[in-house]
Parts: structure tokens; C-alpha cells; sequence
């Protein structure tokens, strides 16, 4: 019997099968498809971007190198000099309804504190760049993946969970959900899942246009929709605000999409050939809960949204690196009480705030009358320096903050790259996935304290280049601070943190 199963061997079902496999968690995969590859993951209309947050969530595990480099991304450009000894201003901000933002314009005063490190930026990537890495990951760290297995049947108990798939029965003491946005897991367990219905149909297709010159690149918001037109190999975008009317269950046709994209564009462009083409909507929903019993949720099957600003797999990045190690450590038994459902009170309110994100893009891009006067309001406000540091804040994967009762204002956020002056760097030091702590006192009261938590904590201490005025810094696998102290002697109040995340010292 395994550990844990996952639905779905998607970017976050197998981000999240390494993250437990690290922590000595037997894992299978059940996935729907036979195949790892197909042509949706693929350039040009698997393209997606990967926000600074995930790029971190990969540094920190040792993966930015193989990652950017699957993407054909300099890692020069998403790292910073490594002799630098400030945080670099952003050079990136997303765009906001489709509209393009400078990051000029970014207050790097305002934002919370960041010290440089080899995870500065996001960047673009494919879905098959990142799940054939990830795919290495897992295999290298023994995970089982069963492929031809979609998950039809969901049965717990107290203790186990059974899934059948492909006509087998698989039995663990948990499951969790990896299994996309129309997930079976979520349906089969008994999962709410609310929000709002869609406004429109959405588009991407590799298409070959009879006079490309017509349209112009970039995103084109219309009296009828959005079109967005770029580069990359034929890539085509489209909303229509049909109230996301249009039967999906039909084959996109090349007469269907071209006269989608007359009315939205008001011309009489022709599309001369469509390779390829899928269709989404704007539908935002949300699992109430991530947990049901032995079953858990993760990426798409907890939440739906539009792609609009590229945020759902940087969501699911999230969702894996929170519950990976708090699941480890459940199915271990060294969980401290209610650990595993500070999964759901700590990442739920972060994607009802990516939903109430992408739901207010599409507010501002729905055509009518009095849009044109929204959207230039919106972009009044949003050209300004607290309006582009707002959009930074917002959808850059480094900045929300989990409520974890502290008033230290680093506690709940994601960690700054500390680095000891003999170069070590945080994110170096949490590729094995432990909770890490940073003494830069070199007191032996926090050593000895640590001890009682070996095995679960990485200990590591020396002068630090830039210690934010901290003496010592307790961080959590999913790179979270959980504990930040100005004072180290004061070693009670590390002992309290490392009890409440790490569980009782195995003295
Ligand atoms: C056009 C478009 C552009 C996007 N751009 C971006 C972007 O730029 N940035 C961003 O962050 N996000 C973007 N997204 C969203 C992103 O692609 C998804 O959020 C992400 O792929 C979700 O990953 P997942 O692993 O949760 O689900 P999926 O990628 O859907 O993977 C689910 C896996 O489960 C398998 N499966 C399904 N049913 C079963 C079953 N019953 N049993 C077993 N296996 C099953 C599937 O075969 C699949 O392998 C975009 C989405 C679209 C549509």
C-alpha cells in the first residue's frame, strides 16, 4: 500500500508527488492519459508563464537550472548577480485586462523586504518544458506513475483510501485531487465547488492568416472582445463574450473560429489554416474546502479561473509546495494538531483572491458602451506608481502574507534569500525540503535547541551578508517564515515555533 496517491500526473500532481517524495512518502500517480506529451503541452499553445514565485519554488528545490533551461531561458536573466548585494527592481510586470504595464514604474520602496538571489523574476515556459522535468524529478526519486489510469471511483475510510482506475484498485491512506479543472476526485468525494458562471468563450489556436498585417500584435480589446495576436508560430487568442455559450464538447472548426474573429475584430480576415485550437471560459469556481477527510484538492481540481494574467499554474505550484510537506509530516505522525488543515485556512484565501483577480479583468474588458470609460479610469489608476506596485504585489507569487499570528511583518511570507557571507544561500540549503533555521548569532543556545529537532530541521548558522536585522530565522520546507527574532538568546519562543510546524522535539 502506498503513502499517497495522486490523480493526475499534471505540473501539480507531480510537483506535489516530488515534494512527498522527498519527504520519504510513498507515492503513486494515477494519470488519465497514456501518453506524457501532447500538442496542447507544447510551444506554441502550451506557452505559459511562470511567475517569480514559482521560479523560487524551484530554486529552493535545486530544480531552476534544469527548468530554464528545458524553457530555453537564460538563467542570467532570472537570477541576479550573484555579487549583488541589494534586490534588483523588478524588470517585469504583468499586464492588467491587457493592459501593459512598466515596471518601471514599480516602487520597490513600498514593497515588503527582498534580497537578491538566483530567483528574482518569472518566465516563460511550455507545460511539456515544465512537466518533463518534473516527470525526471519524480522518477529519480522513485515515485510510481501508472499511465492509461483514469481515476473512476473514490471510496474512504477511517483509514484508506481506494481508487479504482483502468479497472484496478489502488489503496493508500490518502488521495489527493491533482486532476484539472473538471477533476473526477472532486466530484467523486463530495467536494462544493462555487463561484461564478462565465461571460465568454475563449480561444487559442496556431493559425495561419491570409493577411497577418491585418491584425496588429499584442492584446486588442474591440468594440466585440479581445483578440490577442503574437509572434510565436501562429499563436491566436480570443474572447468572445458569448456568456460562454459555446458547446465545447464540439470540434473547433476553422469556420467557427474565423467567424469569431471577424465579429471580434470587425474585418474580413481569413484564416487559411487552423493546426491546432482549444477553447475555455471564464467560469471561477472554487472548492469550499481542499480537504475532505483522507482526500485532498490541489491546483485546478480547487479552483477554475480564466487564464487571464497566466495565474493558475502558479496557483498549483503553491498549493503542492504548502501541502506537500504538511501532508509528509502527517502520514510520518509527527504532525503537530491541525497542521494538515492549515492547507486549506492558508492557501484558500489565496486563490479566492487569483479568482476575485481574473473575475475583475473581465469586468473591465466586457464591451458596452460605458467600457471604453472603465477601462481608461483603470488605466489611469493603474500607470501610476502605486497602481503598477499594486499589479506587482498582486501577481508576482512573492507577496501575500498567511496569517500565522505574528506581528513580525516577515512571519507568513515567503523568505528573503539570506547569505552567509561564506556564500551559502538559503535556497541551497532547502533542496532536501526540511524546515530550515538561520542562526546569524552563533549562540549555543539555539544550536542546542535545534537538536531536539533533527531529523525535521536544518540547522545552519555563521555570519550572514544581510540579516535584515534579524538574529536568527526559522523557515518552513514551503519556505515560509515561521518565526523571525531580533534577539536569539531568546530561545523559549523559537522552541514554540518549531512545536507549532515541526511537532513535539524527539527528545
Ligand atoms: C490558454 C491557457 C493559458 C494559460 N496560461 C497560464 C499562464 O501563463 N500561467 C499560469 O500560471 N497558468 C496558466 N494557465 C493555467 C494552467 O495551465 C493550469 O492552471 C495548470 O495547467 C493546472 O495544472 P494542474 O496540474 O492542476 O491541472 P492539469 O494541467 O489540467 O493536469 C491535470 C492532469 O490530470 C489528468 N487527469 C484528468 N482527469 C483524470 C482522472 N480522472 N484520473 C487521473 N488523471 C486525470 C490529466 O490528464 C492531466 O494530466 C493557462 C491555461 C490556459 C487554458
Amino acid at each position: 500500500m502506498h503513502d499517497v496517491i495522486i490523480a493526475g500526473g499534471g505540473p501539480v500532481g507531480l510537483f506535489l508527488a516530488g515534494e512527498l517524495a522527498l519527504s520519504g512518502c510513498r507515492v503513486l500517480v494515477l494519470e488519465r492519459d497514456e501518453e506524457p506529451s501532447a500538442p496542447l503541452k507544447a510551444l506554441p499553445l502550451g506557452l505559459r508563464g511562470l511567475n517569480a514565485g514559482s521560479a523560487e519554488a524551484f530554486y529552493r528545490r535545486g530544480l531552476l537550472p534544469a527548468m530554464t533551461k528545458a524553457s530555453g531561458v537564460d538563467e542570467k536573466r532570472v537570477g541576479a548577480d550573484p555579487e549583488a548585494v541589494q534586490a534588483p527592481a523588478p524588470r517585469e510586470v504583468s499586464h492588467f485586462a491587457g493592459m501593459i504595464l512598466d515596471a518601471a514604474d514599480i516602487d520597490v520602496a513600498a514593497l515588503p523586504d527582498r534580497l537578491p538571489g538566483p530567483a528574482m523574476e518569472g518566465f516563460l515556459t511550455s507545460l511539456e518544458a515544465v512537466c518533463s522535468v518534473l516527470t525526471e524529478r519524480v522518477a529519480v526519486l522513485g515515485v510510481e506513475i501508472v499511465r492509461g489510469a483514469p481515476v473512476t471511483a473514490v471510496v474512504q475510510d477511517g483509514r484508506t483510501v481506494t481508487a479504482t482506475a483502468g479497472g484496478r484498485e489502488f489503496r493508500a491512506h490518502w488521495l489527493v485531487g491533482c486532476d484539472g479543472g473538471r477533476s473526477t476526485v472532486r466530484t467523486l468525494a463530495g467536494f462544493d465547488f462555487v463561484g461564478t458562471e462565465p461571460l465568454f468563450t475563449g480561444y487559442v489556436a496556431q493559425v495561419a492568416l491570409a493577411e497577418p498585417e491585418r491584425l496588429s500584435l499584442g492584446f486588442n480589446l474591440t468594440p466585440n472582445g479581445m483578440y490577442l495576436r503574437t509572434p510565436l508560430e501562429g499563436y491566436l487568442g480570443m474572447m468572445d463574450f458569448d456568456g460562454g455559450t459555446f458547446d465545447r464538447s464540439k470540434p473547433l472548426t476553422r469556420e467557427h473560429l474565423q467567424s469569431v474573429l471577424r465579429r471580434i475584430t470587425g474585418t474580413d480576415v481569413t484564416l487559411t489554416d487552423v493546426r491546432l485550437a482549444s477553447s475555455f471560459t471564464d467560469r471561477a469556481m472554487q472548492a469550499t474546502t481542499y480537504r475532505q477527510g483522507r482526500v485532498l484538492l490541489a491546483g485546478d481540481a480547487a479552483h477554475i479561473h480564466s487564464p487571464l494574467g497566466g495565474q493558475g499554474l502558479n496557483l498549483g505550484m503553491g498549493d503542492a509546495m504548502n501541502l506537500g510537506w504538511k501532508l509528509a509530516a502527517t502520514v510520518h505522525g509527527h504532525a503537530p494538531d491541525g497542521l494538515l488543515d492549515t492547507y486549506t485556512s492558508e492557501r484558500h484565501p489565496v486563490g479566492a483572491s487569483v479568482l476575485d483577480w481574473s473575475r475583475a479583468q473581465v469586468a473591465t474588458m466586457k464591451p458596452g458602451p460605458n467600457a471604453p470609460a472603465l477601462r481608461q479610469l483603470v488605466l489611469d489608476l493603474m500607470s501610476t506608481p502605486t497602481g503598477t506596485t499594486h499589479v506587482h504585489r498582486r501577481t508576482s507569487g512573492l507577496f501575500h502574507r498567511y496569517d500565522l499570528g505574528s506581528e513580525h511583518p516577515l512571519v507568513g511570507r515567503t523568505a528573503p534569500d539570506f547569505r552567509f557571507e561564506d556564500g551559502t544561500r538559503l535556497g541551497d540549503l532547502m533542496h532536501e525540503g526540511r524546515s530550515v533555521l538561520l542562526d546569524f548569532s552563533g549562540t549555543d543556545g539555539l544550536r542546542t535547541a535545534a537538536e531536539g529537532w533533527r531529523g525535521r530541521l536544518r540547522y545552519a548558522s555563521g555570519p550572514v551578508r544581510d540579516g535584515l536585522g534579524l538574529e536568527a530565522v526559522l523557515i518552513r520546507p514551503d519556505g515560509v517564515v515561521a518565526w523571525a527574532c531580533e534577539h536569539a538568546s531568546d530561545g523559549d519562543t523559537f522552541e514554540e515555533a518549531a512545536a507549532r510546524w515541526l511537532g513535539s522535539p524527539q527528545r
